[in-house]
């Protein structure tokens, strides 16, 4: 059966997290990995989360089967938190993480409109692209970074998007989940809500990192001004990495609509399919940290502690590289957002940094400020800066 198969390769993330485990140098650097890390290189549990599995533990009296959409406590949670208060037109599916929301919500586009393109911008996680195709969706690129300059193009951007057809779907990412870390200003995002309206397209925003650019209710401003200002808006939403939950495999998919009820029919159709019933434990700790003050409070002040940390590995980065390069081109830096930035560098220089310096990122060029501390920094500066120089 299985001797027309050949073996498939996972996406370059994977690959890269596995050859960094494999080499054996003592003082290698991991850039790649798209998890929070303390200068230390561990990725503790909130206190938060600690406190509410004790809470579950000592209360929670059977882990009979919850319901195919998921528990509908933590829908209104979590939709507080997005939309301010949870919106009447609203279908919700909890779902096995973030990414298992953006595969639902990309399903029930085929359902609803098989013709449909989904737009994606040019810089973007590959499991969008490669959600898309497994499932027959027809995808095109729209603009995001300036390459060389390290910003976003938004002229290209926008231009792009003017070719957005009624019923088409766009890719958007919340905050901080772009991996440039370059993320729209207020300007242009109301920019792109205008074009997505005046064509009668629909946005998927991809929310994973509420809570690293500012607070979490502050970085969900994008997804309450597309609610406030189109007909029919889809949210993945993930808890992965706003609460440190990534194994557990916490996530929903929202739909704004007026045909909420029979989309969410579809939705409960489309989850008994894949896993029929979403995971429960990590859903119900976000739900207990959202809906109790003082859990909330220590879940935003060890969120306000990992966005002071990132906003230092910036600086430092960018303050040790002008210093290096006698040049202001990663001053850019500074002025993004989140766990994410893109470098300008090509194949070639990702390996030999990876080859002769132990120095792990995507083959793009995309590293993880979290692994950027006073520790490393000098020595990925000057590795940097020596492919820098011999760019020609
Ligand atoms: N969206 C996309 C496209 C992803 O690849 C991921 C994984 N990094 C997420 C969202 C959120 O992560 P998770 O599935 O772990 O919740």
């Amino acid at each position: 059966m299985f001797e027309t198969l050949t073996a498939r390769t996972t996406d370059s993330i994977l690959t890269l997290m596995q050859a960094f485990r494999d080499d054996p140098r003592d003082d290698k650097i991991d850039l790649g990995v798209g998890i929070w890390r303390e200068p230390d290189g561990t990725t503790p549990v909130f206190k938060a989360v600690k406190a509410a599995e004790q809470h579950l533990w000592r209360t929670q009296e059977t882990k009979a089967y919850v319901g195919m959409l998921g528990d509908s406590a933590f829908h209104t949670a979590v939709a507080q938190l997005l939309f301010g208060q949870a919106p009447q037109r609203m279908a919700a599916a909890a779902t096995v993480g973030g990414t298992s929301a953006v595969r639902q919500l990309l399903a029930l586009t085929r359902v609803a409109r098989p013709d449909a393109t989904i737009w994606i911008p040019r810089q973007t996680w590959p499991n969008h692209w490669a959600l898309a195709q497994d499932l027959g969706l027809s995808a095109q690129p729209y603009a995001w970074l300036d390459r060389a300059a390290c910003v976003l193009d938004r002229d290209a951007v926008l231009r792009d998007l003017s070719g957005v057809q009624a019923g088409d779907v766009v890719i958007l990412h919340a905050c901080c989940h772009n991996p440039t870390g370059a993320d729209p200003d207020p300007d242009l995002q109301a920019a792109i809500l205008n074009v997505l309206q005046r064509n009668g397209a629909v946005p998927l925003i991809d929310a994973a990192y509420l809570g690293f650019a500012d607070t979490p209710e502050a970085d969900a401003g994008w997804i309450r001004q597309a609610a406030a200002c189109l007909p029919e808006v889809l949210i993945a939403f993930s808890g992965s990495k706003s609460f440190g939950l990534y194994r557990e495999r916490v996530g929903l998919a929202f739909v704004l609509s007026d045909h909420a009820g029979v989309v969410q029919s579809h939705l409960a159709v489309l989850n008994r399919m894949d896993f029929t019933f979403p995971p429960d434990h990590g859903a119900r700790v976000v739900t207990e940290i959202l809906n109790d003050a003082d859990l909330r409070r220590s879940w935003t002040e060890e969120l306000g502690s990992i966005r002071g940390t990132l906003r230092t590995s910036r600086q430092r980065l960018a303050q040790a590289l002008r210093a290096e390069l006698q040049s202001d081109l990663f001053d850019v830096l500074t002025d993004q957002v989140g766990m994410f930035a893109l470098l300008p560098l090509d194949e070639t220089r990702v390996a030999h940094l990876r080859e002769v310096h132990g120095i792990y990122m995507v083959g793009d060029g995309r590293i993880n400020l979290a692994g950027v501390t006073e520790e490393t920094c000098p020595r990925i500066a000057s590795a940097l800066a020596e492919v820098m120089r011999g760019r020609g």
